[in-house]
C-alpha cells in the first residue's frame, strides 16, 4: 500500500476485452493496453493505484498454454512484494482452465488474483467490459484493516465473484457466461459489493508464496457418449506415453458395463496411470458405487473426482502427475482438496 492506497496491477495476457473494431475492416484488434486508462477514463475515480502490464504479443486464449500459466504466476511473483492485489485479463473462452490453472500454482497465495474479460470489446456500445473490469479491480483492492478481503484466485463476470476453480463457461452468447455450479458465489454486486464471507477462502498470511511449475502434459480426457467404440477406447487408453486419464462418465460417474470396457480401464490402471472420474454433469457429484454401473470403476481402482469441474481436474492432473507422486499415492493425493476444488 502506497498512502494507505492499493497498488493494483492489471495483467493482459489478450482476448476480446482489450480489442477494438477496426470500423473500415470490420475486425477485432488488439489496441495498445497502456492506454487503458485512456479507453476507460472511469479508472481514474477509483481508489487504488493501477498498474499494468501485457504480453508482448496478446493471445487469443485458445491458444492458452501451461507455459503461458507460468509467464503470468510469475509476472504476480516478480510483483508480490509491492502489489496489493492482481487482475488478469484472458479471453473468455479458455479462462476457466487457466484461472483454475493458476489456482494451483500459486502455493501459499494471500493476496487476490482475479480473472476477468469481457463478451464484447472494450470499444463497442455495449460492452460488457467496463463492469466487469472495474469491479474486479474493486473486489482485488477491497482490504479491511490493511488485509485483501480475498485471499485465492477469483473470477469475476457479470456481477458475480466466483472460487476461480470452481467455474465453468457456459454461453459464448450471454453476458453471463460462467457459473460455479458447485460452490456458493464468493460475492455479488448489486448496489453494493457485497462478499460471502463464510464462503472465503481465508490464507495463512505468515507463508511465503512459492510456484509449483512442473505440469505433465501427457494426458487425455476420454468422453463417453452411448455406443463409444471399442477400438476407440483400446486406442486411446493404450497410446504410447500416456500418464493420466480424466474419464468424463454419466450423472453420479456411471460408464457401461461390457467387459471390453472393464478390460480396458484395469489395463491401464495396472499400467500405473491414474483414471480420474468426472461427471459430464454441469452439477454434482460422482458417487462411485451408488450405481451397478460405476461398482466395476470402483473396483478397478478409478480415482474419485467427486464434484471437480473438468477444466480443474486437467490443471491438478497435470501438476500432480509433474510431481511424479507415487502411484500407490495417487488416488489419496487427488480426491483430497488442494485449493477448496472439489467437496
Ligand atoms: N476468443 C476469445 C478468447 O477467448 C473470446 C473472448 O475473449 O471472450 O480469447
Amino acid at each position: 500500500m502506497k498512502n494507505n492506497v492499493p497498488v493494483i496491477l492489471l495483467i493482459y495476457t489478450g482476448g476480446t476485452i482489450g480489442m477494438v473494431k477496426d470500423y473500415k475492416s470490420n475486425a477485432l484488434k488488439p489496441f495498445d493496453f497502456e492506454n487503458i486508462k485512456v479507453k476507460i477514463p472511469e479508472l481514474k475515480l477509483l481508489d487504488c493505484n493501477i498498474e499494468t502490464t501485457a504480453f508482448e504479443s496478446p493471445i487469443d486464449s485458445s491458444d492458452m498454454s501451461p507455459n503461458y500459466w507460468v509467464m503470468i504466476a510469475e509476472i504476480i511473483e516478480n510483483r508480490y512484494h509491492d502489489i496489493d492485489g492482481f487482475v488478469v485479463l484472458t479471453g473468455t473462452d479458455t479462462m476457466s482452465y487457466t484461472a483454475s490453472a493458476l489456482s494451483f500454482i500459486l502455493n501459499n497465495l494471500s493476496k487476490p488474483v482475479i480473472f476477468t474479460g469481457s463478451q464484447l470489446p472494450i470499444g463497442d456500445l455495449r460492452t460488457d467490459a467496463k463492469e466487469n473490469l472495474i469491479t474486479a479491480i474493486q473486489v482485488a483492492a477491497t482490504h479491511e484493516n490493511q488485509i485483501p478481503k480475498i485471499q485465492e484466485v477469483g473470477l469475476y463476470f457479470e456481477y458475480k465473484l466466483y472460487r476461480a476453480n470452481r467455474t465453468t463457461k457456459i454461453s459464448s452468447e450471454q453476458f453471463e457466461a460462467f457459473e460455479s455450479p458447485n460452490y456458493p458465489n464468493l460475492g455479488e454486486s448489486g448496489v453494493h459489493l457485497n462478499f460471502n464471507d463464510q464462503w472465503l477462502h481465508k490464507a495463512d498470511r505468515n507463508q511465503t508464496l512459492s510456484l509449483e511449475k512442473d505440469f505433465n502434459a501427457n494426458i487425455v480426457i476420454l468422453k463417453l457418449f452411448p455406443g463409444i467404440n471399442r477400438n476407440t477406447v483400446e486406442h486411446i487408453l493404450e497410446f504410447p506415453g500416456l500418464e493420466g486419464v480424466i474419464l468424463e462418465t454419466y450423472g453420479a460417474g456411471n460408464a457401461p458395463t461390457d467387459d471390453w470396457f472393464s478390460d480396458a480401464l484395469k489395463k491401464t490402471i495396472d499400467r500405473k496411470i491414474p483414471v480420474i472420474n468426472v461427471t459430464q454433469c454441469i452439477s454434482g457429484s460422482v458417487s462411485m458405487g451408488h450405481y451397478e454401473t460405476s461398482m466395476h470403476l470402483k473396483n478397478a481402482g478409478v480415482i474419485s473426482g467427486k464434484n471437480i469441474t473438468t477444466e480443474s481436474a486437467i490443471a491438478k492432473l497435470k501438476l500432480l502427475l509433474g510431481k511424479k507422486i507415487p502411484f500407490q499415492k495417487f488416488k489419496s493425493k487427488f480426491e483430497t482438496p488442494i485449493r477448496g476444488e472439489m467437496s
